[in-house]
């Protein structure tokens, strides 16, 4: 296998910076891709916590003027990765969100911030950094959207581009007069280039400009080229449908394993699945719940935003929770449905117990602790809290979109009998087949050994990166035949 460097080029990285399932990504593919003889270096900005965290570091570079002030870029370790770091004070040195501020609305820089981002990693793919030169550069979302663009400027050498998107809802859109600021020649601001519609977007531009495009499910890579899912860039997409794949994500075998889990009261694997029960009573003390062993205890671990459909559990409460079942929700976002959630609590004491904010244990606990965890998505790229939740004994019930379709197999009659089920699906998205599929799952909750069967499947089945990995190391090795 011929070695190969590859820049993964991202805004956020687990366990250093995270607010989604990219940071997860993008923190956990490298060391699955080592394997494959992919060597990763990841390039992020330099925010508090990553400049923190970082060991080893030294000055690679040094720009005396980068997007309004001076920059270095740095090299280093941190959570078990290779680190380049942006290190730009005017642009990072912020508290909280990467993308927010306090206030709650975008940073009114970002453009400039994330085009920072993308020109360093430009800088780097044409030899700025002897020592680690990249044959692929890997851009994620929009925040890296202007990779290809920077680079399409230059001359050789030129490796060669790939972007995923995690989320086509997220663009990256701003005003036609930043050309100038983010660099950007008149040239570019075509139908080919940067422009869209009247404005520059980044994901538009990275989506026009790579070699390659992926995202992180067959399913969403199918969705985002009709009308309904790509978000005003289904045209382009279905323009260049023959490079746009969609591989699946996976998750982190060692951070999400219930064998070794020390945020659980008791680890356990799928041979003693009755340990759970203390984990179950555990969260239930922790939010308040009744200490019922028998109450089917549905899960929620999300980001609280339109997209998650949690809407839906909120409008069908009152049947979710009918028979004594509970509810466990951790989640933030949307200020209407925290404040929802935390009403609910109130409404139903010892049946909805809640926690609104960003909790890394929490969300362990609620995946060893609940029955089943509820993902009525709207639509969903891929989703990572379904995964988890299969390798944790709770089952999923998801909608019938993106990567919750390619990765649940629905109970029904014939695969509860071939022993592949693995969770309940629901489509369409609305109300009534939500409920449907909440009833079914207590229909089968009754069941204790079919229940265990559903839990054992969801354990045995292989949710780690090795086979993604394998599929972006040949995506990357396409691009560079030797
Ligand atoms: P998205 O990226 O759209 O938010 P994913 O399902 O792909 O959704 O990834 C969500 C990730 O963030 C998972 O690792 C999940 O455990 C985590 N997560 C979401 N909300 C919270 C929260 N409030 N506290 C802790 N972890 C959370």
């Amino acid at each position: 296998m011929k070695p190969l460097n590859v820049l993964s080029v991202t805004s956020e990285v687990f366990p250093i910076i995270k607010t989604g399932g990219l940071a997860d990504v993008a923190g956990a593919l490298p060391s699955a891709l080592a394997q494959e003889g992919v060597t990763v270096v990841t390039m992020v900005p330099g925010y508090p916590a990553v400049l923190k965290s970082l060991e080893r570091s030294e000055v690679l570079h040094q720009y005396p003027s980068f997007f309004g002030g001076a920059a270095r870029l740095l090299s280093g370790r941190a959570g078990g990765l290779n680190l380049f770091v942006i290190d730009a004070p005017h642009l990072f040195e912020r508290p909280g969100s990467p993308y927010l501020a306090p206030n709650g609305r975008d940073w009114p820089d970002n453009a400039r911030r994330f085009a920072a981002l993308g020109l360093a990693a430009a800088d780097i793919g044409q030899g700025l950094t002897p020592g680690f030169i990249p044959d692929v550069i890997h851009a994620h979302d929009w925040q890296a959207g202007l990779v290809p663009v920077y680079l399409s400027l230059t001359g050789d050498p030129r490796p060669g581009t790939v972007i995923t998107i995690h989320n086509i809802a997220f663009q990256g859109i701003f005003p036609a007069d930043l050309l100038f600021e983010l660099g950007l020649p008149t040239s570019v601001f075509t139908v080919d280039g940067v422009e869209y519609y009247g404005q520059i977007g980044f994901l538009k531009a990275g989506l026009q400009l790579a070699d390659r495009i992926t995202t992180v499910s067959p399913t969403y890579a199918k969705e985002i080229q009709t009308p309904e899912g790509g978000m005003g860039l289904d045209g382009l997409l279905r323009a260049r449908s023959n490079i746009v794949s969609g591989i699946l994500n996976g998750i982190d075998d060692k951070v999400w394993d219930p064998s070794t889990d020390a945020h659980l009261a008791r680890p356990y694997d799928r041979n003693s699945l009755e340990a759970r029960a203390l984990n179950k009573r555990t969260l239930q003390e922790r939010l308040g719940l009744k200490p019922d062993p028998d109450a089917l205890l549905f899960g929620v671990v999300s980001r609280l935003s339109e997209q998650k459909g949690l809407d839906l559990v909120l409008a069908g409460l009152s049947r979710l929770l009918a028979d004594g079942a509970q509810l466990a929700l951790l989640g933030a976002g949307d200020k209407a449905l925290e404040d929802s959630f935390q009403t609910a609590r109130i409404v139903y004491p010892g049946q909805v117990g809640c926690f609104i904010g960003y909790d890394e244990k929490l969300a362990h606990q609620i995946q060893g602790g609940s029955d089943a965890l509820l993902v009525p998505s709207r639509f969903e790229p891929c989703g990572l809290t379904q995964l988890c939740a299969m390798r944790y004994g709770s089952i999923p019930i998801v909608s019938r979109v993106g990567g919750l379709a390619d990765t649940i197999i629905d109970a029904n009659e014939m695969a509860i009998a071939t022993s592949a089920a693995t969770g309940f699906q629901f489509g369409p998205v609305n109300l009534g087949a939500a409920l449907d599929a909440f009833d079914r799952a207590k229909n089968l909750w009754r069941d204790k050994d079919a229940w265990r069967r559903l839990q054992v499947n969801g354990m045995g089945a292989d949710v780690s990166w090795h086979r993604p990995a394998r599929q972006y190391a040949s995506l990357y090795r396409s691009l560079r035949p030797s």
